[in-house]
């Protein structure tokens, strides 16, 4: 609290670096990578489009969408929104038009098949775009240098890719993996966000092991910088980490201990969440977390996409998640998913379907008590959800889980920004805002997925969906 005037600065500036690139900026963008421009015209108008425009407003058919240079100007319907003579026209008929998502677990790193690793600078970056998603926060970074570096590049038009808003190495204890940073105490905690914070990280991810006192640290170190800490966590549970001070919570009912009878103080239960299929979400318990996180202003991120791969009985991955991958990734991939989805329920393999069917519940229940919920993909496990095609994913997850269209796309988009603080620019379908929005082919509340990108809008520049996702196939998974 003491240092609110210090650390506005740097949050100012930080929105603003995100945000603002200069036109000539955009045009360096537009020369370089002509070839998956499809629309880089001053003033450009999709026509006949049906919005959903992610404020929770009801669809809209027949609206006409402009956008100047890197900005929505109007939206609304055709007869209402006057189309300059000199605006390239888009007819969006049969198309559906939606804001830019705001993917708030998209790692730039994928882990998959049997222990591969990489930083996917260049196709992980590519397929988000390509997927609809134009602002990324990375929650939890392998390799931070290589992505303040990457957020430079696609920034200065060096390279394509989302908006970013890039993390620290995750924060954990002893039993850590090799790529983390294993705290040994509150010092080093803020020790540790204190540089990075001063390197550019705009958040900090806490993990599994990190005990409460380094939570603390890492918290009131962060919060002093002007940064922000979310956790995917299990030695604290969800309401400890609320009254620490935490801005944002990671993965929902499968990262919450608390619930666990057993529970000490700073230990992770190893299989906690095997009982919570009989949790009751409308319960005190449940009901608690939920309201301490709404008093306090702590949304949930939503990651269903990276659990339901690794849920038996559930329907065959996706075979445009193959199609992408590196062919002997995609060949493990597939072998682990059969292994997983045909497993016997007594074998203990993957998530209970009862367990992964309450974390749904959880979420809307969440909602419901007026909750704020995000999403994001996380492309970790045993990698059948990588970069963007498993934040698709989540659209049709998260309709699975009872929310609308409408309000998917608002989890998706609006909720996100506002996470990250950006939405009085982003997250919209808005006059005024940043024209970041993605045409996709088909009424996506009729077809019920959002697959079939077709222009991703980023800062007003149309890419070509298809033709950026045609440069990484068979790339992703390596780099
Ligand atoms: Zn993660």
């Amino acid at each position: 609290m003491r240092s609110f005037r210090l650390s506005l600065l740097p949050i100012v500036a930080l929105v603003a670096a995100v945000l603002a690139p200069s036109p000539a900026e955009a045009q360096r963008v537009a020369r370089q990578f002509q070839q998956y421009v499809a629309v880089d015209a001053p003033v450009v108008a999709l026509t006949n489009a049906k919005v959903i425009d992610g404020t929770g407003a009801p669809a809209a058919t027949g609206q006409t969408v402009l956008i100047r240079g890197d900005r929505i100007e109007a939206v609304g319907p055709n007869e209402r929104v006057a189309v300059p003579a000199d605006a390239e026209i888009l007819d969006m008929t049969g198309h559906t038009v939606i804001p830019g998502l705001v993917g708030l677990h998209n790692h730039s790193y994928y882990t998959g098949g049997n222990g591969r690793a990489a930083q996917l600078s260049f196709s992980g970056s590519r397929l988000y775009l390509a997927s609809g998603v134009t602002t990324i926060r990375t929650t939890g970074a392998r390799a931070p240098y290589e992505e303040l570096n990457l957020k430079n590049e696609i920034e200065s038009g060096r390279a394509i890719g989302p908006s970013m808003f890039t993390t620290g190495p995750y924060l954990t204890g002893e039993q850590g993996s090799q790529t983390m940073a294993r705290l040994d105490g509150p010092e080093e905690a803020r020790r540790l966000v204190r540089y990075w914070a001063e390197e550019g990280a705009s958040w900090f991810k806490a993990y599994t092991w990190i005990s409460r006192d380094e939570l603390g640290a890492a918290i009131d170190e962060a919060h002093e910088n002007g940064v922000k800490v979310t956790a995917h966590l299990c030695s604290v549970g969800y309401r400890e980490a609320v009254a620490l001070g935490i801005d944002n919570l990671e993965h929902g009912l499968l990262a919450n201990s608390e619930y666990y009878e057993g529970k000490r103080p700073d230990e992770c239960p190893p299989g906690f969440r095997n009982g919570y299929g009989s949790l009751d979400v409308d319960g005190p318990e449940v009901q608690a977390t939920f309201r301490d996180m709404i008093d306090n202003d702590v949304a949930m991120t939503s990651t269903l996409v990276v659990y339901e791969i690794s849920v038996p009985g559930r329907p065959p991955i996706d075979e445009r998640v193959y199609d992408i991958l590196a062919p002997e990734i995609a060949a493990e991939v597939r072998q682990i998913a059969e292994r997983i989805r045909g497993a016997n329920l007594e074998s203990g393999i993957g998530i209970p379907p009862d367990v992964y069917q309450k974390a749904l519940e959880y979420e809307y229940a969440f909602v419901q008590a007026g909750g704020t919920l995000a999403a994001g993909v996380d492309p970790t496990g045993y990698g059948a959800a990588p970069p963007g095609y498993g934040d698709q994913k989540n659209f049709e997850l998260l309709l699975e889980a009872g929310f609308t269209a409408v309000e998917v796309v608002q989890i998706m988009s609006a909720n996100g920004a506002k996470v990250l603080g950006i939405d009085d620019e982003v997250g919209t379908v808005t006059a005024g805002k940043i024209a970041d929005l993605v045409v996709i082919e088909g009424d996506i509340e009729s077809i019920g997925h959002i697959q079939d990108t077709r222009y991703v809008f980023r800062h007003g520049i149309g890419w070509d969906a298809p033709k950026l996702i045609d440069s990484v196939r068979g790339l992703v998974g390596i780099r």
